[in-house]
């Protein structure tokens, strides 16, 4: 319908993801100030329809091709879910599936796309989209004034609370598009990155390092703190792509996105790429010299102590 708003549901290990919640709640804001429908678009696995009660409606589509991720016939699918529900907006995440379906369903709809969206307001009867722009370092609004538009939205940009309210959507079953047994592509098999006995994903108490460590040698120093602590190690991209830690250790938006109790760091500058991993983390703890990093605007307490000064006083204090 004319003003409901359209969330591409996403899944992990068959679980649907906080970006799908996060989705649902500010399409339940849009479309509530626009006298629409919040609705979910679940896609290859109509399970799980019990645990979006925030929504109006579900759509549901099923068929052969869409067994596992393939682009080509996620596409076809979510093209007849578009056309189904006849959307004002479709949100879906800054994500691999959003990446690859948002600027194709842009193109195919004939809908202007905002990417790495981070706010959506409304204005009267138009809908502000608030972008990253270079990785965050400018931000620029976009005034969606037109019928229809695609998001793509950074996962943690909105809470995912309003997103996972009880209810009892309508479910609506839509045909499987026609092509999907005539793919380019068909899905082969997941691998799932080595995790080699970690998991920073599920720890309430996180220990971070960044490039601010200075070198492998020193990584002993705060190796030594999260054993104190009885906490995993995790990092910034810059420690893994120089092979200090392997890459399950890595917060961000290229490796893992974390929502510990406690997230300590040290020597973490606070890009947008790790922000996006760890923001969402209950208490942020920051370590680091430049008074100006940009952790400190998301940091709920903060330090510029050297990270070489505090971490061996730290593990002193804690009898190590
Ligand atoms: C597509 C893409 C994806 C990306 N994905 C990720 C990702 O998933 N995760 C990620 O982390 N990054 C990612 N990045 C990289 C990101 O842009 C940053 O380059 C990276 O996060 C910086 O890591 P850092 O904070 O450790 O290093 P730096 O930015 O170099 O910061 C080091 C900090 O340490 C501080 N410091 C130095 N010495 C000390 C000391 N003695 N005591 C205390 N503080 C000290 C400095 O003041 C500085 O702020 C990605 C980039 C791109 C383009």
């Amino acid at each position: 319908m004319a003003n409901d708003v359209l969330v591409v549901a996403e899944r992990s290990g068959g679980q649907l993801t906080d970006i799908t919640y996060e989705l649902l709640g500010k399409a339940k804001e849009l479309a509530g100030a626009a006298g629409g429908r919040a609705a979910v678009a679940l896609i290859a696995d109509s399970s799980g329809v019990d645990s979006l009660g925030a929504a109006d409606v579900v759509y549901t589509v099923e068929g052969p091709g869409l067994e596992g991720y393939s682009p080509e016939a996620f596409e076809k699918a979510l093209g007849a879910v578009v056309d189904a529900a006849d959307p004002r907006l479709v949100l879906m995440g800054t994500s691999t599936l959003g990446l690859d379906l948002g600027g194709s369903l842009s193109v195919s709809w004939g809908a202007p796309l905002a990417s790495y969206v981070i706010g959506l307001d409304t204005e009267g009867s138009d809908i502000v989209a608030t972008s990253q722009l270079y990785g965050g370092k400018l931000l620029a609004e976009a005034v969606i004034d037109g019928p229809k538009a695609v998001c793509t939205v950074i996962g943690g940009s909105f809470p995912a609370d309003a997103g996972r309210a009880g209810g009892s959507p309508e479910v609506v079953q839509v045909d499987a598009p026609a092509g999907l047994s005539e793919l380019k592509a068909r899905f082969s098999a997941l691998r799932e990155p080595d995790r080699s006995g970690v998991d920073i994903t599920t720890a309430d108490l996180l220990v971070s390092v960044g490039r601010g460590i200075g070198s492998q040698d020193n990584l002993e120093l705060v190796e030594e703190l999260a054993g104190a602590l009885n906490a995993p190690l995790s990092a910034s991209r810059p420690i893994i792509d120089q092979g200090w830690l392997p890459k399950p250790h890595q917060v961000g938006k290229s490796g893992q996105k974390v929502k510990p109790k406690v997230y300590l760091c040290f020597g973490i500058s606070g890009a947008p790429e790790h922000l996006e991993g760890m923001r969402n983390a209950d208490t942020i703890i920051a370590c680091n010299t430049d008074e100006n990093a940009p952790i400190f605007d998301v940091a709920h307490y903060g330090t510029t102590t050297d990270l070489f000064d505090l971490v061996p006083e730290l593990v002193e204090r804690l009898g190590s």
